[in-house]
C-alpha cells in the first residue's frame, strides 16, 4: 500500500524524504519527514522527535534512524518526523513555541482552527500520528532540566491496548518504565492512546546534551522496539536488553511557589521524603525566601537546573517503583 503524507508518498519498497508545508495561519512551517515503505506489508510505526526544542537526543536519533532504515529491512511502514515542531526547535530551543507561547505537548490532538501551535498539533495528529499501529514520541530533559532516562506510557482503560503498550515500553530496554494512571491531557502519546493507538514516550538526555553515546543507546532502543513490533527482523542489528525494566509511578510534582531564583538542596536522582525541604526560591528584589518541600516520597526523576524560575514552574517530578 502506498504511504502518503501531504505531497510526499512512498510506494512499497521505496523510501521518500522531504518536507511538508503546514499552514499555521500567520506563518507556514516545513515539517521534515522520512517515509520508509517496507518491501513486505506489516504495521505502520510512527516516531516523532522535536515536539519540544532543546531536546536534542531524540531528534538526533530520529534523524539517524531515518538515514539508516531501508525498505528492504522493513516489514510494514515507518514514518519518522525528527523535527515535529520547527518553531520551538529552531527559534527558541524551548518547550514553548515562540509563535504563541504554547507548549504543543499540552494541546494534542490540537485544533485546526485554533492558534498556530494548536493548528500544528492538529496537523501532526491527523496526518502523522493517526493511522499508526504503534507510536513513539522522543523527548529529553530540556536545556534547563536534569533527567534520569525513562520510558513512559498511559493506561487507557482498555486491557488489550494497555498490554500492547506496556510490552512496547518494556521492549525499548530502559531501566525505568513510568506508568501514567490515565490517558487524559494534551500529550501526543496520551491523545494517541485515547485514539486506541499503542503509544509510548521515551525521555533520554538532559541539559541540552547531545552525547553520541546517548543517541546510540536510544537508537538501540528504537531498533529493539521495531524488532518487537515485527518491523525489523535482522537480529544482528538489535542489541540485547542489558537491564531489567521496572515499572514506576509518579508520586508527586513540585512547582515553584514564586517567580525568582531557585536554589535546590535536592536534585535529580536524590531520594526525598514528603515534607522534606528540597530548596528555596529567593526574590531577587528583597531577598525574601520561599521554602520548597517535597510533595511526595520517592526519587526525583527530573528537575529544574535553571537559576531563574517563574511562579508555577515545575521544579521536580517524583516517582517510586510500582511494586
Ligand atoms: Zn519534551
Amino acid at each position: 500500500m502506498t504511504l502518503t503524507i501531504g505531497p510526499l508518498s512512498a510506494e512499497p519498497g521505496r523510501k521518500t524524504r522531504g518536507t511538508v508545508p503546514v499552514d499555521l495561519g500567520p506563518t507556514t512551517v516545513d515539517i521534515p519527514l522520512v517515509l520508509v515503505n517496507g518491501s513486505r506489508p506489516g504495521p505502520r510505526v510512527v516516531l516523532t522527535g522535536g515536539i519540544h526544542g532543546g531536546e536534542f537526543v531524540g531528534t538526533d536519533a530520529a534523524a539517524r534512524l531515518g538515514g539508516l532504515l531501508e525498505p528492504d529491512d522493513v516489514t510494514g511502514q515507518v514514518v519518522i518526523c525528527p523535527v515535529a515542531n520547527p518553531p520551538a526547535v529552531y527559534d527558541g530551543r524551548l518547550g514553548k513555541s515562540p509563535l504563541d507561547g504554547v507548549n504543543i505537548n499540552r494541546v494534542f490532538p490540537g485544533d485546526k482552527d485554533g492558534e498556530p501551535t494548536e493548528r500544528l498539533a492538529a496537523w501532526l495528529f491527523e496526518n502523522v500520528i493517526n493511522g499508526a499501529d504503534a507510536y513513539a514520541d522522543l523527548h529529553s530533559g530540556g536545556i534547563d532540566e536534569t533527567l534520569l532516562d525513562f520510558v513512559g506510557y498511559r493506561l487507557a482503560s482498555n486491557e488489550k491496548l494497555d498490554a500492547k503498550t506496556r510490552a512496547m515500553a518494556h521492549a525499548v530496554g530502559y531501566e525505568r518504565v513510568l506508568i501514567g494512571r490515565n490517558a487524559q491531557g494534551g500529550n501526543s502519546h496520551a491523545a494517541a492512546a485515547r485514539q486506541g493507538i499503542p503509544a509510548i514516550l521515551i525521555e533520554t538526555g538532559q541539559l541540552g546534551g547531545r552525547e553520541p553515546s546517548q543517541t546510540r543507546t536510544l537508537l538501540d532502543g528504537l531498533y529493539r522496539l521495531l524488532h518487537h513490533l515485527g518491523v525489523v527482523d535482522a537480529p544482528q542489528h538489535v542489541a540485547p536488553v542489558t537491564v531489567q525494566p521496572r515499572e514506576w509511578v509518579w508520586t508527586g510534582s513540585v512547582v515553584s511557589p514564586a517567580t525568582g531564583l531557585w536554589y535546590p538542596d535536592a536534585t535529580t536522582g536524590d531520594e526525598v521524603t514528603e515534607g522534606q525541604s528540597i530548596g528555596r526560591v529567593i526574590d531577587p528584589a528583597d531577598g525574601s525566601e520561599h521554602k520548597v518541600t517535597a510533595t511526595a516520597t520517592g526519587q526525583i526523576l527530573y528537575g529544574m537546573n535553571g537559576l531563574t524560575v517563574v511562579l508555577g514552574a515545575e521544579l521536580a517530578a517524583i516517582a517510586q517503583p510500582h511494586d
